[in-house]
C-alpha cells in the first residue's frame, strides 16, 4: 500500500539535496507528496492532516544535524513521526493477580487467530517462563479444534476442548477452571471467526468476554487485507474493546501500511507481528523498524545515526563515497579503518546498507579491534605500488611483508583476500543500489 511513498519522497528529497537548510517551500513540496501517498493507501484523512502538520513543524527552518544533509533530516522526521504514529515499544502482555491470565484472541477467519495462540504460548513459555492452557473455543470451523490439538502436541502443551456440542461460553468458563484447578497461569482462547463481521458473531465473543473477564483481547489481523484491516479493528475495538492487535503474515508482500492505519485509528496498539507460518516466526512489534519498512529504507537511519556520534562529517562523506563507488584502496582502508572502528565491526555497517541482505558472506567480514594494529602494521610495509594495485603482490612480496610487519604469511593472505571480498561486495552494492528503485539514496 505503500509503495509509492519512498519513491515520491526519494524524488523531492533530490531536489533539496545539497541545500544547507530546508525552506519552507522545500517541505511543503515534499509534504504534499507525502500527503498524497498515505491518501492513496486510505489512511484516514484526519490522520494524515495531523500527520503532515506535525512533520512540517519539526522540518521547516529547523537548524539541519551536523553530518545529515537537509533531505536526510526530512526523512528522519518522516520516520520519526511514524514511529510516533504506530505508538511506542508495546509487547508487553498482561498478568493478572488472579491466576489464570486470560487473552482471548479474536478476529476474521483465516486471520491467524489459531497459529498465533500457539505463537503466543511459545513465547509466553519461553520468554517468561508461564504456563498457558490452549483453547479450543471456535466449534464451528470443521478442523479448527484438530488444528489447536495439533499444535498443542507440537508445543507439548495441554490443549484444553469439549468437541463441538458445548457452547464456545461454558467452554472458555470450563476452561479458566481447568487452568485453575491445573496450575496453569494463562488461558488462551481461541475463538471462532467469520469471513465477514456478523452480529451472531460479536454476541458470542461479548457473551465470552462477559463471562471470562479477559485480561487481554486481541485481535488478530492479516496484514495483507491492507484498509480493510482498519475497518476490521474498527469494527472489533467498538464491540469488544480490543487490548492490543496482532499482525499476521508480514512475511508476505506487505509494506505494513496497516500497522500505521490500525494503530493511529483505532488506537489499538500493535503488540506483535507475525512473520511466517512456523511457531517461532513470532516478534515483538517494533514501530521503529515498521516505519523504516513503510520507507522502504533498510536501517540507513541506523546507519546515518552511527555517522552522526562517531564519525565527523567530512569523513562520513569520504567514507560513504568509498562504500558508494567501491574506489577504495589499501591505503584509502587504513585510513578510514580508526573512523570505521569506531562504528562497530564492517561487516555491520555494510549489513546496515539497503540490499545489503542479500549479500552472501556478510557474516564472515569481520574485523575486530584486536586485528586492527595487525592490519596497520601489515599495509604499513606495503609499497605504494602494492597498496594501490594488491594483484601484483606475489609470493615472494607476501613474504618480504610478513618479515616488515612481523605477522604471518597466512595473515597478509587474509587480508588481502578479505579486502578483495569486500571490494567485490561493494561493487555488488553498488549495482544493488542502482537497480533497486526502491532502495534509499542518500539524497
Ligand atoms: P484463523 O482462521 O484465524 O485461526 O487462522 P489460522 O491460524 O488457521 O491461519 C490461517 C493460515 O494463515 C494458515 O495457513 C497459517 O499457517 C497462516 N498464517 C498464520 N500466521 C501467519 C504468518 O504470520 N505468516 C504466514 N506466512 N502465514 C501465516
Ligand atoms: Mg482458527
Amino acid at each position: 500500500a505503500f509503495e509509492g511513498l519512498a519513491d515520491r519522497l526519494q524524488k523531492t528529497l533530490q531536489r533539496v539535496r545539497g541545500k544547507g537548510k530546508v525552506t519552507e517551500a522545500d517541505v511543503k513540496e515534499m509534504m504534499r507528496e507525502v500527503r498524497l501517498a498515505l491518501l492513496e493507501a486510505d489512511v484516514n484523512f484526519k490522520v494524515v492532516k495531523d500527520f503532515v502538520k506535525r512533520v512540517s513543524e519539526r522540518a521547516v527552518g529547523q537548524e539541519v544535524l551536523q553530518s545529515l544533509t537537509p533531505g536526510q533530516h526530512v526523512v528522519k522526521v518522516v520516520q520519526e513521526e511514524l514511529t510516533a504514529l504506530m505508538g511506542g515499544e508495546q509487547s508487553k502482555i498482561a498478568v493478572s493477580n488472579r491466576p489464570p491470565t486470560v487473552i482471548m484472541m479474536v478476529g476474521l477467519q483465516g486471520a491467524g487467530k489459531t497459529t498465533t495462540t500457539g505463537k503466543l504460548a511459545n513465547l509466553l513459555r519461553k520468554k517468561y517462563n508461564r504456563k498457558p492452557l490452549l483453547v479450543a473455543a471456535d466449534i464451528y470451523r470443521p478442523a479448527a479444534i484438530k488444528q489447536l490439538q495439533t499444535l498443542g502436541k507440537q508445543l507439548d502443551m495441554p490443549v484444553f476442548s469439549l468437541g463441538d456440542q458445548v457452547s464456545p461460553v461454558e467452554i472458555a468458563k470450563q476452561a479458566i477452571q481447568h487452568a485453575k484447578d491445573e496450575h496453569l497461569d494463562y488461558v488462551l482462547i481461541d475463538t471462532a471467526g467469520r469471513l465477514h463481521i456478523d452480529e451472531g458473531l460479536m454476541e458470542e465473543l461479548e457473551q465470552i468476554k462477559e463471562l471470562s473477564k479477559p485480561d487481554e483481547i486481541f485481535l488478530v489481523v492479516d496484514a495483507m487485507t491492507g484498509q480493510d484491516a482498519v475497518n476490521v479493528a474498527q469494527s472489533f475495538n467498538d464491540q469488544l474493546g480490543l487490548t492490543g492487535a496482532v499482525l499476521t503474515k508480514l512475511d508476505g508482500d506487505t509494506r505494513g501500511g496497516a500497522a500505521l492505519s490500525i494503530r493511529a485509528v483505532t488506537n489499538t496498539p500493535i503488540k506483535f507481528v507475525g512473520l511466517g507460518e512456523k511457531l517461532d516466526a513470532f516478534e515483538p512489534f517494533h514501530p521503529e523498524r515498521m516505519a523504516s519498512r513503510i520507507l522502504g529504507m533498510g536501517d540507513v537511519l541506523t546507519l546515518i545515526e552511527k555517522a552522526q556520534e562517531t564519525v565527523d562529517q567530512e569523513k562520513a562523506k569520504e567514507l560513504e563515497q568509498k562504500l558508494r563507488n567501491a574506489s577504495f584502496t589499501l591505503d584509502d582502508f587504513l585510513d578510514q579503518l580508526s573512523q570505521v572502528k569506531k562504528m562497530g565491526p564492517l561487516g555491520d555497517i555494510l549489513k546496515m546498507m539497503p540490499g545489503a541482505n542479500k549479500i552472501k558472506g556478510l557474516n564472515d567480514l569481520q574485523i575486530d579491534d584486536k586485528q586492527i594494529a595487525h592490519v596497520e602494521a601489515i599495509i604499513q610495509s606495503m609499497t605504494k605500488q602494492e597498496k594501490i594495485q594488491p594483484d601484483i603482490i606475489n609470493s615472494s612480496r607476501r613474504k618480504r611483508i610478513a618479515k616488515g610487519s612481523g605477522r604471518p604469511v597466512q595473515e597478509i593472505n587474509r587480508l588481502l583476500k578479505q579486502f578483495e571480498e569486500m571490494k567485490k561486495m561493494m561493487k555488488m552494492m553498488g549495482g544493488a543500489q542502482k537497480g533497486k528503485k526502491k532502495g534509499f539514496k542518500f539524497p
